[in-house]
């Protein structure tokens, strides 16, 4: 037995998760909401909104714990949320799905991405390709998966892809393409050419396509196209979303899974080892958010654009450069103009400086790949209009030494 705990230590360093002393790594955004915590900084770093979401949610879940929803729920679900998203598809994309064979419930897209990627990749000849920057669970996920991350860049300032990179980067290793749309970090919706392109390379080399939706009630300007939806992309496509950013219920940690039934129960077998199942009483609750009003979900995107303009305009004032984001919480600047030459430097002072926080984006990249975005900043947009404001006028009023 005594050689378990230096298994474990030499996956855990593998996945980059574990530092040389042995200490666990925090992730970018523990370390820089802990940073606010302590300096008392606007914290426009980690995606969190500073409001709660409808009332008929919060109150819907207040009843089932009332009622004694406070037990194991099914595995897959309660049947009633399984039928609220196969309805929620139905309604704003015409996707048909069977509640009961398509659709899983998991512990927020978290664990839908986790539990999707550990059933699908078979081992290390396996690749995942992936746009740069990624969510930063998706690098920890490939790695604890022992398959390949390969990064297709999104550059600066619209964040589109090469599609001939990404034609490259796709091969008959590839297992998955991982697509985030709209994308964190960026903000960044992808255009028809590039979801086009990613159904034809999938194709072409028999990949899967995964992708992560949270983001798809907060498009500024028109609708969220599922990747699922484009001709030929539903039978190969693990469609993932979740509650937290659409009702402001991050901590609520409740998100799904749909798709073909084969794939769909590839990842339930996996998902069942990792929670088993996750929080009962929000489960009839997210049901009847699903199933709010179109006016409800439209809101949540106009009142998103509308802070993210403002946003905009506030760091452009501080004399930021700002990329346009076409959805999301996020909007990036280049602070090279406020003298930054190393984002996670430049991010480290801002509190002292400013009084605000944001994210690096050499975060969300590859070691190799940080020259790349080496002065790129990522700002959330998901606070109250005042401290969006109030975070304005302190970058406004910032040092510049
Ligand atoms: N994917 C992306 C792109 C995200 O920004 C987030 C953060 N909310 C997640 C997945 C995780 O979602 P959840 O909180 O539902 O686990
Ligand atoms: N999705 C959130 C963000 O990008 C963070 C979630 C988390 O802390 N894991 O800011």
């Amino acid at each position: 037995m005594q050689h378990i705990p230096g298994a474990w230590q030499r996956t855990a360093r593998g996945a980059g998760l574990l530092a040389a002393d042995g200490s666990s790594v925090p992730t970018i955004f523990a370390e820089m909401s802990a940073l606010a915590a302590t300096t008392g900084a606007l914290n426009l770093g980690q995606g969190f909104p500073d409001e709660d979401g409808p009332e008929a949610v919060l109150e819907a879940a207040r009843r089932a714990i009332a009622d004694g929803v406070n037990q194991y729920a099914p595995g897959r679900g309660f049947p009633d949320l399984l039928a609220a998203v196969a309805e929620h598809q139905r309604r704003f994309y015409g996707i048909e799905l069977d509640p009961a064979r398509e659709v899983l419930v998991t512990v927020g897209a978290t664990e839908a991405l986790s539990a999707t990627l550990l059933a699908l990749i078979d081992g290390p000849d396996d690749e995942v390709v992936v746009f740069e920057p990624y969510y930063d669970s998706y690098a920890a996920c490939v790695a604890l998966s022992g398959a390949t991350l390969v990064p297709v860049p999104l550059r600066w300032p619209d964040f589109q892809p090469d599609l001939e990179q990404l034609a490259s980067a796709v091969s008959d290793r590839t297992r998955v393409i991982l697509v985030n749309d709209p994308h964190n970090p960026t903000g960044t919706v992808f255009t028809r050419e590039v979801l086009d392109e990613v159904v034809r390379l999938a194709h072409r080399h028999d990949a899967i396509i995964v992708t992560d939706e949270v983001y798809e009630h907060l498009v500024f300007d028109g609708h969220h196209v599922p990747l699922s939806t484009l001709p030929g992309a539903a039978e190969r496509t693990v469609s993932i979303s979740s509650a937290g950013k659409t009702f402001s219920l991050t901590g609520w940690k409740t998100g799904w899974v749909t798709g073909p039934a084969e794939l769909v129960s590839a990842v339930l077998a996996v998902k069942q080892f990792l929670t088993y199942v996750g929080g009962s009483p929000f489960q009839p609750a997210i049901a009847v958010g699903l199933r709010l009003p179109d006016a409800f979900f439209a809101s949540v995107a106009s009142e998103m654009a509308a802070k993210a303009a403002l946003l905009g305009t506030g760091l452009r004032a501080a004399g930021f450069e700002v990329s346009a984001p076409g959805g999301s919480y996020f909007t990036v600047v280049d602070a090279a103009p406020l003298g930054a030459t190393d984002a996670d430097t430049f991010c480290r002072e801002l509190p002292a400086r400013a009084g605000v926080v944001g994210i690096p984006l050499t975060a969300f990249v590859s070691p190799a790949h940080r020259d790349r975005y080496a002065t790129l900043v990522r700002f959330a947009a998901c606070k109250r209009v005042e401290v969006l404001a109030e975070a304005a006028e302190r970058l406004a009023g910032m040092r510049r030494d």
